[in-house]
């Protein structure tokens, strides 16, 4: 059965005991890591997991609690001789300054002797990854950044996952909850959402229109992580026919096989 592993849960700002944002998805036959925020590969080998063994990396924006584990990734991979090439799906205009932090690093494409293999959301809004159908959407998370210094950077995304065996969606960074709309049309399954950028009781009004069948809460603010017995409290009121859960780091939640 396909699991999720939130392996860091805190907001953009250091949380005391929380990684920032990143999770695991295996499927059985893949691995492949859901945002990089440090210290993603520290948690992996917590949990038995080598960073070599991932199969590809998703960046869903370029903020640092998204990406700053995501050289430490590379670095453990090269140190244990990784061979085959890393397939790494991110916003287009983040692969021209990562590569050259990597390689500022000394383990860009002109140091290591396995491929990084850029691939760019914008190329597609659906891709396969490892025979998984992931549906790309973006979000309006970076417009503040868009209004000040104009258009042509700061793409973020929501991603949807759908195989044979399982869909999910995930949110990313948001700037509200409509920004969930093309990801929710037919409900799903799960939904991890963050929640740290609007009121969390916009998102569970916003979230009543639609089928969820589980609700996994994280990258909640100082706010919210201050006060998640009444935030949770709240969604189990206002979606009373949705699991609500609020993720901690390391806890690991099943996907249900699909029904529909
Ligand atoms: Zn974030």
């Amino acid at each position: 059965m396909a699991t999720i592993t939130l392996l860091g849960t805190a907001p953009g700002y250091p949380a005391p005991y929380r990684n920032h944002s990143s999770f695991l998805l295996e499927t059985g036959t893949h691995k492949i890591l859901v945002d990089a925020g440090e210290s993603c590969s520290r948690t992996l080998i917590e949990l038995g997991i080598e960073p070599v063994e991932l199969d590809t990396i998703i960046i869903t924006h370029g903020h640092s609690d998204h990406t700053g584990g995501l050289a430490m990734l590379i670095q453990s991979c090269w140190i244990v001789g990784r061979e085959r090439p890393l397939p790494i799906f991110l916003p287009k205009e983040l692969i021209q300054p990562l590569t050259v932090w990597l390689n500022a690093s000394y383990i860009g494409p002109d140091f290591i002797p396995f491929e990084l293999q850029f691939h760019a959301w914008e190329d597609s809004d659906r891709v396969n990854i490892c025979g998984i159908g992931v549906r790309v959407a973006p979000t309006t998370h970076l417009d503040a950044l868009v209004k000040k210094f104009g258009n042509g950077r700061f793409h973020p995304f929501s991603l949807s996952f759908d195989s044979p065996g399982f869909e999910f969606v995930a949110s990313g960074d948001i700037g509200t909850p409509e920004d969930l709309l093309p990801q929710l049309e037919n409900g799903t399954e799960l939904l991890i959402c963050e929640l740290a950028h609007f009121p969390p009781t916009s998102l569970f009004r916003f979230l009543q229109k639609f089928k969820i069948s589980r609700l996994v809460l994280t990258h909640g603010s100082a706010e919210v992580l201050a006060n998640v017995d009444s935030v949770v409290a709240e969604a189990r009121t206002m979606l009373p026919k949705t699991e609500i859960i609020f993720a901690e780091d390391k806890m690991k939640v099943q996907l249900a096989p699909r029904k529909r």
